[in-house]
């Protein structure tokens, strides 16, 4: 049986022991529970255990779950898989942030649903910092563009950026999203999320300067 707060107990005591090595202060890396595809009640397990961000990738799913749950109002639900234009209103409505974004018509949709709440919807752009044919995210040289038409977005507030780097990335992978996050505050001051590492890849990450991790399998145990 996945005992859910040992997990998160040994996932943050690593975290702890990967800032320590590189100089970090552990507060700058929150971490993010993905808990695509598992149940609501794991989700409330992690929640009595303190966790409070959870990331979800399946809009249909996950709006289900973001229902079920209503009772725990604290909680902060970050929406990270490819968004499709038709379920922005759906994500706007639901989630309180997006890390996903990586098209102008995407931007422009969320800011358009996201007119009535009370915040602005926290968003990143992801790269696709790997070149994969497969995979979403803006190339690099797209990325200074879409990061100026979300800030002229007024309900949409730029937060950082999101990588999914491929398996076993070497660690310039992750450095070289360290270096584009930096080179971009410098024209967006406010941003302050790098949105990059998974159970395969945290170390590097956090080495390279992500700001938020993004767990799932060492958290709720594998997926089918
Ligand atoms: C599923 C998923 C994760 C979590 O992956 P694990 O390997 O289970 O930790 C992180 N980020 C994104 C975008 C995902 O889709």
């Amino acid at each position: 049986m996945t005992n859910i707060k040992d997990n998160l107990a040994i996932i943050k005591q690593q975290i702890a022991h990967v800032c320590q090595l590189t100089h970090r202060a552990y507060d700058e890396v929150s971490l993010l529970a993905v808990s695509k595809t598992k149940p609501g009640n794991m989700i409330e397990q992690a929640y009595q255990a303190g966790q409070r961000e959870f990331g979800e990738s399946y809009v249909q799913e996950s709006v289900e779950k973001i229902q079920q749950l209503k009772h725990l109002p604290d909680i902060s639900w970050h929406f990270i898989g490819p968004v499709q234009s038709n379920k922005t209103r759906q994500i706007a409505e639901n989630f309180s942030w997006v890390h996903s974004i990586d098209r102008v018509k995407i931007a422009t949709r969320l800011n358009e649903h996201s007119s009535r709440r009370d915040t602005r919807l926290n968003v990143c752009i992801q790269v696709n910092i790997s070149s994969e044919q497969t995979k979403s995210g803006v190339t690099i040289e797209e990325l200074a563009e879409l990061a100026q038409v979300i800030e002229q977005c007024k309900n949409l507030e730029l937060r950082g950026l999101m990588a999914i780097p491929q398996k076993n990335a070497e660690r310039t992978t992750f450095d070289k999203m360290h270096q584009l996050f930096n080179q971009l505050k410098q024209t967006h001051p406010q941003m302050d999320t790098l949105s990059m590492g998974m159970s395969g890849d945290m170390q590097d990450a956090i080495a390279a300067g992500s700001t938020m991790v993004r767990i799932g399998t060492a958290i709720f145990g594998g997926r089918d």
